[in-house]
């Protein structure tokens, strides 16, 4: 007999590579159990390293495989019992909001669907936070500032049709590997594109490119202020497409004139040198298939959604979007953490693309979900929901397939939020995380393999991830945790699905109820989907409105936005530098990211002994000068020490980084070491707008350590 080959979705990047599984029916057999999708749109067959050492984590000794209520193995039934008792008597005592779940980019679509309804229309609270927040959440609010939308307007073609691509804020090479290898192959074929990287850091991604623009951290904004500045100076301007699509042109060209009236102040601001920058601003110039490619390095600041509004409002001006080639696209960095915007997964949304703001939303979602308690207003975003936690006014906290005791900011603070928390109640394949180790009730949930639903990639495609292995021990689909605790307490028809194609096809149809082609987001296709053309779904970008089977490639195409006057809006941008930027106390700027094997805070790439090799120890990245000044040499320990904590790391002495500046990668976690966890040194400052805390930056100081 041969082997039976299962196509599902890598659960690792955004980038969400077709992945085919295979799974022997005999041992005999011998056939790699992972390789590429050859027909998926994301990938066409490539793997990245992390993606082809999928079949090395399969097998976990620490898989948890029972619920566990204060240290004691349960049934479900009798987990199901505790968890929602605790929920109806902390609502009844304090109100709903003393309930909160803490999702993640690594949940499907329809966990999080379900999750969504259950707090926002039956408990009655907002408080459905996600560590996609950490992530693109300054994009998504950037998005809806200028298109009325949260819409990613590109797709990954249009990475190889661009004869300019600049990517901001991005080490594509290690986070987003398959996209890079497409930028690499589309430039290998058209030695005349150019790529520019706006990066402080030397990162592997430059290796592909024309210009390396070491910007000072923070200072992104100046320089799209100054390339809208210029497109103004040299009529590059589409003055048709201003007119006819876009509102508020004049006011952002003002302030662009007065924030960076010119190349001098542009290139003082940012930290770069004149020509450097009129190179950029020539190929700007020059090239109408232009797309800004950007990620953490914009997102995560606490003038993240500005700087993604100076980046949109350059492409408004010159008309470079909605065509081939062209465009802002930002990348997020989960799997799914495009899908959990689409169901409402962040506190300030309600479900289907909608907002509490969005008028009439809140009476629709009521209507379609026939829900009894529905929530009015927006709940507590990510480091809101935790020091809510701390003040006692969260009691009891749901957290779904994410460790926030490593990847939040101020780990201390963290701790004392979990601490003082009544019920703490985790779902995870792992029995034992940083985060597992403050709970009061363990869930055993499916992982990769096991899962069945949905996730959508960067570029809006939804895929399958199937469900090919059986769960091990008495591990559950999160959905199916989540409708049992709603039944507990007294939802039972609201939440009792056929399976998992039934919460699609309500999601779908949600998304197109009422919908009168108003909303960007609509998947009204799939709302009578049945399970047979639910488990074949074939990878497909929205909007999939009914009679639209084949989806929707690249959006605006018609210069038509979500906005009420369906007008794109320009945002004028004043470019500002990080809230805590270093002092004479702490005088080095911390910046934190991933390194190329490893995932997160490790949970499953630590499993693979392969992935360990490329970067096998936590480090710190130093220049020789600052290295040279501090007595510390290559590969011995430094102390980091910030406001909030510190970390233990070897030094990494290298030139990719500027004086005044160190790197260090945010996988490690308690269990490797308490010394070698990053986030204890960040602080909790946000972006205002968007609540995304401002990881990239954080002021520490550094000393050589001779003993520990
Ligand atoms: Fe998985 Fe991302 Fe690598 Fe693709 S690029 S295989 S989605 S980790």
């Amino acid at each position: 007999m041969t082997a039976t080959i299962g196509k599902t979705t890598c659960p690792y990047c955004g980038v969400g590579c077709g992945v085919n599984l295979t799974i022997p029916n005999s041992s005999t057999e011998s056939v790699p159990p992972v390789s590429g999708d050859l027909n998926h749109p994301a990938n066409f067959g490539r793997l990245c390293v992390k993606g082809s050492s999928l079949a090395q984590t399969l097998q976990s000794d620490d898989r948890l495989l029972t619920p566990i209520v204060k240290g004691e193995s349960v049934s479900w039934e009798s987990a199901v019992g505790t968890v929602s008792d605790k929920i109806a008597q902390v609502v009844q005592d304090h109100g709903p909001d003393a309930f909160a779940f803490y999702l993640s980019g690594q949940i499907l679509t329809e966990d999080y669907y379900v999750a969504n309804k259950l707090a926002k229309g039956f408990i009655g609270t907002a408080n459905v936070d996600t560590n996609s927040r950490l992530c693109m959440a300054s994009a998504v609010v950037g998005y809806k500032r200028a298109f009325g939308s949260d819409t990613v307007p590109c797709n990954y073609e249009d990475l190889e049709l661009c004869d300019l691509l600049i990517l901001v804020g991005s080490n594509a090479a290690w986070t987003h590997p398959i996209l890079y290898q497409r930028m690499a192959a589309a430039k290998k074929q058209r030695p005349n594109m150019k790529i520019v990287v706006i990066d402080p850091r030397e990162t592997a991604t430059c290796d592909i490119a024309d210009l390396h623009l070491a910007i000072k951290p923070g200072s992104d904004a100046a320089i799209f202020s100054f390339l809208l500045q210029h497109s103004a100076q040299t009529g590059i301007l589409d003055n048709d497409f201003i007119a006819q699509h876009t509102n508020g042109f004049n006011d952002a060209l003002k302030q662009a004139n007065e924030s960076t009236p010119n190349l001098v102040s542009a290139a003082k601001f940012s930290g770069v040198s004149e020509q450097a920058l009129m190179r950029l601003a020539h190929w700007w110039e020059q090239t109408e298939k232009t797309v800004t490619f950007y990620s953490q390095g914009v997102n995560q600041s606490s003038s993240g959604v500005d700087k993604c509004n100076a980046i949109i409002n350059c492409h408004l001006a010159t008309g470079r979007i909605g065509k081939e080639g062209t465009g802002p696209f930002s990348i997020t960095g989960q799997p799914n953490a495009m899908g959990g915007r689409e169901v409402g997964g962040l506190a300030n949304q309600l479900a289907a693309h909608m907002d509490f703001a969005t008028p009439g939303a809140q009476d629709l979602v009521q209507r379609f979900w026939q829900a009894p308690n529905m929530a009015t207003e927006n709940g507590l975003k990510a480091v809101d929901l935790f020091q809510a936690m701390e003040e006692g006014k969260v009691k009891v906290v749901w957290i779904m397939s994410t460790n926030p005791m490593v990847s939040l900011p101020d780990t201390a603070q963290v701790r004392r939020a979990l601490e003082k928390c009544e019920l703490v109640i985790v779902s995870d394949c792992k029995a034992h995380t940083d985060t597992t180790a403050l709970a009061d009730v363990l869930l055993p949930a499916t992982g990769w393999s096991e899962k069945d639903g949905t996730v959508t990639n960067s570029e809006r495609r939804i895929s399958r991830q199937r469900g090919l292995l059986p769960a091990p021990g008495d591990a559950k689909h999160d959905w199916w945790a989540i409708c049992e605790v709603a039944k507990k307490l007294g939802f039972q028809s609201a939440f009792s699905y056929k399976g998992v194609h039934d919460i699609f096809a309500e999601h779908a149809a949600l998304s197109t109820f009422e919908n009168n082609g108003k909303r960007d987001f609509d998947i009204g296709y799939f709302s009578q989907i049945s399970k047979l053309e639910y488990d074949g779904l074939i990878p497909v970008q929205w909007p999939v409105p009914k009679g639209k089977p084949e989806g929707t490639k690249r959006m605006f195409e018609d210069g038509r936005f979500f906005t009420p006057d369906g007008r794109a809006k320009f945002v004028p941008i004043v470019p500002t530098l990080p809230i805590n930027e270093p002092t004479s106390e702490w005088p080095f700027m911390l910046n934190t990211g991933r390194v190329r094997d490893q995932w997160h805070t490790m949970t499953r790439t630590g499993d693979a002994a392969l992935l360990t090799k490329h970067t096998d120890q936590p480090y710190v990245e130093i220049h020789p000068k600052d290295a040279r000044q501090l007595g510390i040499e290559d590969k011995t320990l430094v102390r980091l020490t910030s406001p909030y904590g510190e970390a233990l790391l070897k030094a990494k002495v290298s030139r990719a980084i500027s004086p005044g500046n160190v790197f260090a990668p945010i996988h490690w976690t308690q269990q490797f070491s308490n010394a070698a966890v990053v986030s204890n040194l960040i602080p909790q400052v946000v972006d205002p707008l968007s609540g995304q805390p401002e990881s990239k930056h954080a002021q520490v100081k550094l000393e050589a350590v001779t003993e520990v």
